[in-house]
């Protein structure tokens, strides 16, 4: 038995099409397909408006045109996509390195080890994710929140638009029994139909159905389906481990102009990513710091150590000589936002084995903020210079 998980799966809604309102504001309340009108293009994205007159992704958008002709239908900016793209999944590292990335839009997070830094609750950092999404892109997040991958994703695709759902396990078989089979993972097309011929039509009753007759009629996958019916998924997220990081950032309300305030901002952005370091027993050897000019200019500097660490003074003391030497360079310094960020973490087995740790003084740090609330305890930097704090957004 596997110790109990706690994975959060988070699905913008309408991601491209949402983007596409965004930038243009007058395209608001109307049924909107991304994808242009052509004999061989398809509706990449329809809004929820385009959704009501039955058009979905992946519909000729010949077909579309017939069914709402007058929905507009705007070309593809995938560039820029992208770039909302990145924001989306700088706040999902913000909360763990464990992300898997299902597509731009989309991804499961194992939040186990974060939650004591949530005060032990996975709706905190559901909701963190939710508003956090919102405030920094404007769009809205469906999330979904279970002990398992099977279970979180159905309760984003549930909830959604702007769903915000746990399945907890008590009522994993009140929301499963009465699904249609179709709807579990893995049971595609053709074994729906198989299964529909021995009169399985709902996910309760493939659970109850009888697992000698069903493995005679469906093979070997009959006892994978069974397990899923029953609401057990034991798939881990599955982190790409080149992209993983654990970083912090904030925007500012008005501009930073000065480099101690710059600094004293790094400080404490630099103990969160070194708590969350600590909590996931991470030593990472590259220190990224994030700048953005007003208005969308952002720069990355980066800085390879000599030894992966997870000690907030090392990651500090290297985000603090990026963010100078950037600071230098410019002629008229200028932040809007500001952000740090550890990666390239040292296997796992390495850790602990070959690396001194950080030592008693980030642990005890840790463990004050965890009881009195984080941010009780910051370095002197940040305590010298509070009062020209611009404050968080
Ligand atoms: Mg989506």
């Amino acid at each position: 038995m596997t110790a109990a998980r706690a994975i959060i799966h988070v699905d913008m809604d309408a991601f491209y099409a949402a983007i596409e309102v965004l930038d243009h504001p007058q395209w608001r309340g109307l049924p909107l397909v991304v994808g242009e009108l052509g004999p061989r293009s398809v509706v990449t994205t329809a809004s929820y408006e385009a959704r009501r007159y039955g058009l979905r992704s992946a519909m000729p958008t010949v077909t579309a045109k017939r069914l709402c002709p007058q929905a507009l239908f705007v070309p593809i900016r995938m560039s820029r996509y992208r770039e909302i793209s990145a924001e989306v999944f700088a706040v999902f590292g913000e909360v763990t390195p464990e992300i898997e990335g299902l597509s731009l839009d989309e991804a499961f997070l194992d939040v186990t080890r974060s939650l004591r830094l949530f005060g032990g609750e996975m709706e905190n950092i559901g909701r963190f994710l939710k508003q956090e999404i919102r405030r920094r892109t404007g769009l809205v997040a469906s999330v979904g929140m279970a002990h398992n991958k099977l279970l979180a994703k159905l309760a984003s695709e549930l909830s959604k638009p702007d769903g915000f759902l746990q399945i907890r396990p008590g009522q994993v078989h009140a929301m499963l029994d009465p699904l249609p089979v179709g709807r579990l993972w893995t049971v595609g097309k053709v074994a729906e139909a198989q299964l529909h011929r021995l009169g399985i039509r709902t996910v309760g009753e493939l659970r109850f159905a009888d697992p000698r007759r069903l493995h005679q009629a469906c093979g070997n996958q009959a006892g994978q389906w069974q397990r899923l019916a029953s609401g057990v998924d034991e798939r881990a997220v599955d982190a790409d481990a080149a992209e993983k990081s654990v970083s912090a950032e904030t925007t500012f309300v008005t501009d930073l102009t000065c480099l101690e305030q710059a600094e004293s901002w790094l400080a404490r952005l630099g103990e969160r990513v070194g708590e969350r370091l600590r909590a996931h027993e991470l030593r990472g050897r590259t220190v990224t710091v994030k700048l953005r000019k007003p208005p969308f200019e952002t720069h990355t500097r980066q800085l390879r150590l000599g030894e992966p660490t997870d000690s907030t003074a090392e990651l500090l003391q290297a985000g603090r000589s990026l963010l100078r030497r950037w600071w230098e360079s410019e002629q008229n310094p200028q932040l809007r936002l500001l952000g740090i960020g550890m990666s390239q973490f040292a296997p796992e087995q390495q850790a602990g084995l070959f690396t001194p740790t950080s030592g008693g003084k980030d642990q005890l740090a840790d463990q004050i903020n965890r009881r009195f609330g984080g941010g009780s305890l910051v370095r002197g930097v940040v305590l010298k210079s509070r009062r020209g704090e611009t404050g968080e957004k």
